[in-house]
């Protein structure tokens, strides 16, 4: 189907996307899972386990520490050997489980399977929340708070996400392909939980047999009524304001929400998930994360565990033909490098990528030279190239005047910069700076 809205701003990267083909493998078991307890934007989970406890996959570990959060569940069955803190892949200290794998990988009792059919859609939501479910790329923010909508924000659209623009990454594609019935289910779920007829699911155009697929059964008369609108490849076609405004043509005011024009957007990683966690029980422990990159001896989609390490991934994936010269969390234009490979996969970990030396372009930034190519690719109409030099210079005030808050993180402007200017990790830090100011005047209220 025809995208309504062509947004403004976005570049055409390489979309690199090696493993499309490769089908999903199940990641062996491995002797040590480190799981954190915070996963998700908000509090963190509350620990429900001790030192020395033994426990079975998909049994839970910690409870949600609040309404914005999530709780979390074993990987597999073994024990329990430590409650302390671990390295998360953006550097920082997150609390954790350890878990040492007793190789059996015992299920506990799966949570009552549900007909989604016949059950309200509080009793859900509240499926969804028990299972842990987070968003399953960039922020993680626990499902259940999205689709707890005020009630002065009607909500009359869910877009499903099955975009996957961000370059390497094919996790998503081959979900689509391999399990387009539980994407489609699970989209059914959430529009019951909203109570919203209509369901559009995101597709960038590189996909075409995903396309096909999904259109096939729709048509076939399972899912009746879900539409599917094939847009064009542009980065960041997946970010949420973006795809919102290609399918429907609402813009999302500055400093809004999905919601403040009527609609949600959803993963279809979370859709599938949620159609796992109704109909099977099943808790969220496991993920389809995509290892790839040309040091490595071959790329793929593997179905990983929470809390397995990037370095158990890349020797699941075979192993490196050459040093990598760097490792992101995630692709090219929003991951994050990582500086240790001790760190675990969490449940919004979609991708590791690695990169060879003669990848990585050997420059230095420069001065900013005025040329304006930030302005037109930045997707949210921002000035980052003015905002860079504020920043600079921690004029964090003008930078917020100029609208820093609405960026999106995307990297186009560092993307399109001639000069090479970390124009990212600058927005990065002023929306940090500012962040925690407006946090402490609130606490002074
Ligand atoms: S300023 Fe932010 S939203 Fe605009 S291009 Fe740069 S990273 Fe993307
Ligand atoms: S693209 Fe780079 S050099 Fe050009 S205006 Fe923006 S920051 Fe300056």
């Amino acid at each position: 189907m025809f995208s309504f809205g062509k947004f403004y701003g976005g570049v055409h990267p390489d979309d690199g996307k090696i493993a499309s083909g490769s089908a999903i493998e199940d990641a062996p078991l491995v002797e040590r899972y480190v799981i954190p307890l915070r996963q998700h934007i908000g509090a963190p989970a509350s620990p429900v386990v001790a030192k020395g406890d033994k426990v079975l996959r998909g049994q839970l570990l910690a409870q949600a520490g609040g309404f914005v959060s999530a709780p979390v569940h074993s990987p597999t069955s073994g024990k329990i050997v430590d409650i302390t803190t671990c390295l998360g892949p953006m550097g920082n200290q997150l609390p954790a489980v350890v878990l040492e794998s007793d190789g059996e990988d015992q299920a506990a009792e799966p949570m009552p399977p549900m007909d989604w059919h016949n059950a309200s859609p509080a009793d859900l939501k509240k499926r969804v929340g028990d299972a842990g479910l987070v968003g399953m790329g960039g922020a993680s923010f626990p499902t259940i708070v999205k689709l707890s909508p005020p009630a002065d924000k009607p909500i009359d659209t869910l877009i499903m996400n099955g975009v996957e623009c961000e370059p390497c990454l094919t996790a998503d594609h081959r979900l689509m392909l391999e399990h387009p019935d539980r994407v489609l289910t699970g989209a059914e779920i959430v529009a019951k939980i909203l109570g919203v007829k209509r369901i559009v699911i995101g597709i960038e155009r590189n996909k075409p047999d995903a396309i096909a697929l999904l259109n096939k059964l729709i048509k076939a008369g399972d899912y009746k009524g879900i539409e599917i609108h094939d847009l064009p490849m542009r980065y960041p076609q997946g970010a949420e304001k973006q795809l919102i405004f290609a399918i429907t043509g609402r813009q999302v005011p500055s400093g809004g929400l999905p919601m403040d024009v009527g609609c949600v957007v959803q993963n279809v990683g979370s859709a599938a998930t949620i159609a796992e966690a109704v109909g099977a029980g099943k808790p969220f422990y496991e993920r389809i994360t995509t290892v790839v990159g040309t040091p490595l001896v071959r790329s793929g989609n593997w179905r990983t565990r929470v809390g397995m390490s990037y370095k158990d991934a890349i020797t699941l994936a075979g192993g490196v033909k050459e040093d990598p010269a760097k490792v992101i969390s995630g692709g090219p234009m929003m991951g994050f490098s990582v500086y240790s490979l001790d760190i675990p996969i969490m449940k919004n970990t979609s991708g590791i990528l690695l990169l060879s030396a003669s990848e990585l372009s050997q420059y230095s930034s420069g001065a900013c030279i005025r040329c304006g190519r930030c302005n037109d690719g930045c997707p949210m109409s921002l000035t980052p190239g003015l905002m860079s030099v504020q920043i600079e210079n921690e004029h964090y005030d003008m930078a917020e005047k100029w609208h820093v808050m609405d960026c999106i993180e995307c990297g186009c402007c560092a993307y399109s910069c001639p000069a090479h200017r970390p124009l990212v990790q600058h927005m990065r830090r002023a929306k940090s700076v500012i962040a925690a100011s407006r946090r402490a005047a609130e606490n002074k209220k």
